[in-house]
């Protein structure tokens, strides 16, 4: 569509309805706001208009900025859209349905009014991609609803649905989802005609004061933010803009506003957050499921097994309102799983982010059957039983004599051969991977697996299932740990290595905590358990001969050590207290077996850890790559982000591993290579990215 026909202005009566028509949600690409400007001129010089409504095409108001506008060094507009509404001696009334985000609020914060439909949803999530909301939200927010909630509307990002951003003053009036918002808007504009003077926000600074009274809300802020936002300069900035607002007259406001804008917008952490944003959205294109391929309807699910991962993939289903039958071996076992799955919902309706009410509304989606004749209409199953391949082999033999014809069926495997889970079936077409992530409840990474003989049918379907469930789903093909997984194996050993050389848990923990994890790869060890790792690898050594196992991480485990559960692991921890403190004899352990080993303790730099974790998994991603069993790098970086916490605002693992370039990475790997032997052996895709000077992003450009 051409720039000029972006923004069009009708009139209805004595109203002009300035329509945004820029597909799919109305960003602000070039060319619309210099339509909206034209709009208000029109609807300015026409004797007969005497107010305006700005309302969005489609299927949203304006949802926000054009993202990837940001950075490119376009000129600034001359004139904003928000002085020409301000500049308007006619009301203007927004009317907002979708989404109002970021630019698309503050446009309607420069307006006189705001109606929106029920199921619209506001915000200023700029802080999200590391930016701060730079159109005077920043400004206007906080005179409009005062500094406190405006403070934490800015500072989280978070999305307001309209009734809860009516009652903060947001909106002027709500109308019911299904209403006719431009009939409605036209009909408001017509009440506030003549109404004078007209409402700027801008000229309000009544609610201001707040920001004082009852002590320094933006010292209190960076507090709460503190260990959240650390190594991070966005959450701060947006904390100064507001406190902006609140110190210096309006103009001078926006200026600061702006200032502070232009030092996130080429932030290494801004671009880092902007690349996951569009890492994430790419990840949903699979060149091997075409456009258009069909996607099957889920309106109801079941589970199988109610253990640890069968039950919170269970709440992902009540969570987003689709009924589920779980089933279990047993009634003790399935009575057993639903009281895990009730202390799970209790600790949230605890915590407050969840009312009892709709805790029993989700409770009461989920159904106890024993029997596989009771899930045979379910359009959905998911198996989630014992890791074993002639456990899975029976439960698929099971689904495919009782699902009806065109059921989805999924595996939790977290490892397993997808071709022979689907090979017990008569339908192998049908059957993929849905590989959840502990706790399956709230960890939001959905690893889809495609076997050799799944259907794009089956994958696609997998993957809207994944954003029906709230999920970030991402996708990759058949091998042992796939793709997630089998790239974190050689960081999980990396780590026990190097203790074997003399450096100690806390340092390593020290390291990649302060690199932005939210824990320490030791700490996460004893959370999780470690004789979780400990059956992998005794699984993993009966099927090759050659596979290193881990004989500090195993004498832990044998000594009775498994983490958390029983006070102690890696570390050790006081009844009721999930800090973990260093513990002697685990550091006599490891200097006893590390000289056993034959090895001289010596000193690990910080760096050095860093390097010998990330580059390890860099590494296999690269193996992963040019294998196809991925299809590009930034899909590595999502798994990362939402698999395993790795800090967003370094944009993933192979992004990070960009900043320091392919040769650098390759010359590191080989270097290890010739110290450690085998398990260093650079791909060889990582030679030919360096070689060629080609990032890990481009990766794929050269596998072809
Ligand atoms: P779990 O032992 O907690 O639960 C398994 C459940 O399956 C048990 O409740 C058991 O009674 C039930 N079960 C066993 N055989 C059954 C059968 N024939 N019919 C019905 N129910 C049966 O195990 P888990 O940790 O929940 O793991 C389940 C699957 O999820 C495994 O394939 C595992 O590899 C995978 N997974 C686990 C994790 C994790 O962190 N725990 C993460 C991702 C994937």
């Amino acid at each position: 569509m051409s720039e000029d026909t972006l923004v069009r202005f009708e009139k209805h009566g004595a109203i002009g309805v300035i329509t945004v028509d820029n597909p799919p949600v109305n960003a602000l690409s070039p060319g619309v706001p210099e339509g909206i400007i034209a709009s208000v001129d029109a609807g300015i010089a026409d004797p007969d208009v005497k107010a305006m409504v700005l309302i969005g095409a489609g299927r949203s108001f304006i949802a926000g900025a054009d993202i990837r506008q940001f950075g490119k060094g376009r000129p600034p507009l001359k004139r904003k859209t928000y002085d020409a509404f301000e500049a308007s001696p006619k009301p203007i009334v927004a009317a907002i349905h979708g989404y109002a985000l970021g630019g698309g609020l503050e446009n309607a914060l420069g307006c006189h009014y705001r109606i929106a439909v029920a199921s619209a949803k506001v915000g200023l999530p700029e802080v999200l991609i590391g930016l701060l909301p730079g159109g005077g939200g920043t400004q206007r927010l906080p005179r409009l609803i005062g500094p406190k909630i405006a403070l934490d509307l800015i500072v989280s990002g978070r999305h307001v649905p309209a009734e809860e951003a009516g009652q903060m003053g947001i909106l002027d009036r709500v109308i019911p989802a299904d209403g006719d918002l431009l009939s409605e808007a036209i009909k408001f504009a017509e009440e506030m005609a003549d109404v004078r003077p007209l409402p700027l926000i801008r000229n309000d600074d009544s609610k201001l004061g707040e920001a004082t009274a009852g002590g320094d809300i933006f010292e209190a802020k960076k507090k709460q933010i503190a260990r959240k936002a650390r190594n991070q300069i966005a959450p701060y900035n947006n904390i100064k803009a507001v406190q902006a607002a609140c110190e210096l007259p309006f103009d001078e406001g926006i200026k600061r506003e702006r200032e502070l804008f232009e030092e996130l917008v080429s932030s290494d952490e801004s671009k880092a957050l902007r690349y996951a944003f569009f890492a994430e959205r790419e990840a949903q294109k699979l060149p091997d499921v075409p456009k258009g391929t069909p996607v099957r309807d889920i309106k109801t699910a079941a589970v199988i097994g109610a253990g640890t991962m069968g039950g919170g993939i269970a709440m992902c289903f009540a969570d987003a309102g689709i009924p589920v039958k779980v089933l279990e071996a047993s009634q003790e076992a399935l009575d057993k799983g639903f009281e895990r799955i009730r202390n799970n919902y209790e600790v949230s309706v605890k915590r407050g982010s969840l009312d009892a009410e709709e805790m029993e509304a989700r409770f009461a989606r989920m159904e106890k059957v024993t029997n596989y004749d009771d899930i045979g209409q379910c359009d959905v199953v998911i198996e989630a039983v014992y890791e074993e391949m002639s456990v899975k082999e029976i439960v698929f033999k099971e689904l495919d004599r009782v699902m009806k014809p065109g059921a989805v069926l999924l595996s939790n495997t977290s490892a397993l051969d997808i071709d022979q889970i689907a090979a017990a079936t008569s339908r192998p077409e049908e059957v993929g991977g849905a590989h959840f992530f502990s706790p399956a409840n709230v960890m939001k990474l959905l690893e889809v697996v495609k076997g050799s003989k799944t259907s794009p049918e089956i994958t696609a379907t997998t993957m809207a299932l994944g954003k029906i469930i709230a999920k970030a789903p991402a996708a990759c093909g058949n091998c042992d740990g796939f793709l997630a997984n089998r790239s974190r194996a050689p960081f999980n050993s990396e780590m026990v290595i190097m203790l074997e050389e003399g450096c100690m848990p806390e340092q390593v923990d020290k390291v990649m905590v302060d690199f932005g994890y939210p824990m320490g790869p030791f700490a996460v060890g004893d959370l999780a358990g470690l004789d979780i790792g400990f059956a992998g690898r005794k699984r993993r050594a009966e099927a090759d001969p050659n596979y290193r196992m881990l004989p500090i991480a195993d004498k832990l485990v044998e000594m009775g050590r498994l983490g958390q559960k029983t006070g102690a692991g890696w570390f050790k921890y006081e009844k009721g207290d999930r800090t973990p403190h260093p513990d002697p004899e685990v550091a006599d352990l490891i200097r006893t077996m590390s000289k056993e080993m034959g090895n001289t303790p010596r000193e690990f730099t910080e760096d050095e850890i860093l390097k010998r974790l990330l580059f390890s998994s860099v590494n296999e991603a690269c193996k992963i790559l040019e294998e196809k069993i991925s299809y590009r790098a930034s899909d590595v970086d999502v798994m990362w982000l939402y698999g395993f916490g790795f800090p967003r605002y370094h944009g993933g693992l192979m992004y990070w591993a960009d900043g320091l370039g392919t040769q650098d990475v390759y010359n590191q790997i080989a270097a290890w290579h010739q110290q450690y032997g085998d398990r260093w052996a650079p791909s060889a895709l990582l030679r030919k990215l360096a070689d060629t000077g080609t990032a890990f992003r481009e990766a794929h450009t050269l596998v072809g």
